[in-house]
């Protein structure tokens, strides 16, 4: 079965007035063969709304999970929407690691996207020290558990799932094919046994994909797309890397 392919730029807290500028307009020249979602910092978001030309959706890099109201710098899932966001990242790895995002935080801010007609991209991932115990599929199968108790299985197929081993990320290593492919297999498998028809949902790959690396993960069974944090800094490689799944 083909599924939808997906490509998310990930600027985490980068950019600036002047530098976005410049990034959408060097993208716009673009004509992404496959959808494609740039997610900014909140100050920015409004800027690359407006800046991003074609089928391009913009999205948050987060999402309170509370409803709007006394939460100080917090920012709702409404406000994303209100401003023309589609999607939104939950569960990043820096999150869970900087923020305590514990699992049960981040489905709750998966539930709350979805409810709100927000597209998540939910990231999961193993440590360093879990792959080396060998712990890598248990981590994916007890993360997914803990987004498919708080979240509606049919709803979750609105989303993508990304798997972003927290070892590749920002690193320059990139997981191998192979493993990608090991780890789209277990979060498909987790789904299926939640009654997801877990075919239709993408599954992307993250953690140092770059316009070098790219073909691995665009030719890997069972990965659909890729998160792209630093390589999608640079327009023109952010671009390479979302043409390689054409
Ligand atoms: C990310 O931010 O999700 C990410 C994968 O970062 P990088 O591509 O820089 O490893």
């Amino acid at each position: 079965m083909s599924r939808r392919k997906l490509v998310a730029a990930n600027w985490k807290m980068n950019g600036s007035r002047t530098a976005n500028a410049a990034w959408l307009t060097q993208f716009a020249q673009e004509r992404p063969p496959c959808e494609t979602v740039v997610c900014a910092p909140f100050v920015y978001l409004a800027q690359v709304v407006a800046g991003l030309t074609g089928d391009v959706a913009a999205g948050g890099q987060d999402l309170s999970r509370h409803e709007p109201g006394a939460h100080t710098g917090e920012v709702a899932g409404e406000m994303l929407l209100d401003i023309g966001c589609r999607w939104v990242i939950v569960g990043h790895s820096e999150r869970r690691a900087q923020c305590g995002e514990t699992d049960a935080v981040v489905a709750a801010k998966a539930r709350r996207a979805l409810g709100l007609g927000l597209r998540p991209i939910v990231c999961i991932g193993e440590t360093l020290a879990e792959r080396d115990a060998g712990n890598t599929l248990e981590v994916i199968k007890s993360q997914v558990a803990a987004i498919l108790s708080a979240c509606s299985v049919a709803e979750l197929g609105r989303g993508a799932i990304a798997y972003e081993p927290v070892w590749a990320i920002g690193t320059g290593n990139p997981a191998t094919g192979e493993h990608a492919t090991a780890a789209a297999r277990a979060i498909r498998a987790a789904l299926k046994h939640a009654g997801l028809d877990a075919e239709a949902i993408p599954v992307l790959y993250g953690g140092s994909v770059s316009a070098r690396s790219v073909a691995e993960f665009a030719q890997a069974d069972g990965i659909d797309g890729a998160l792209v944090g630093g390589a999608s800094l640079d327009p023109d490689e952010f671009a390479a890397v979302v043409r390689a799944f054409a």
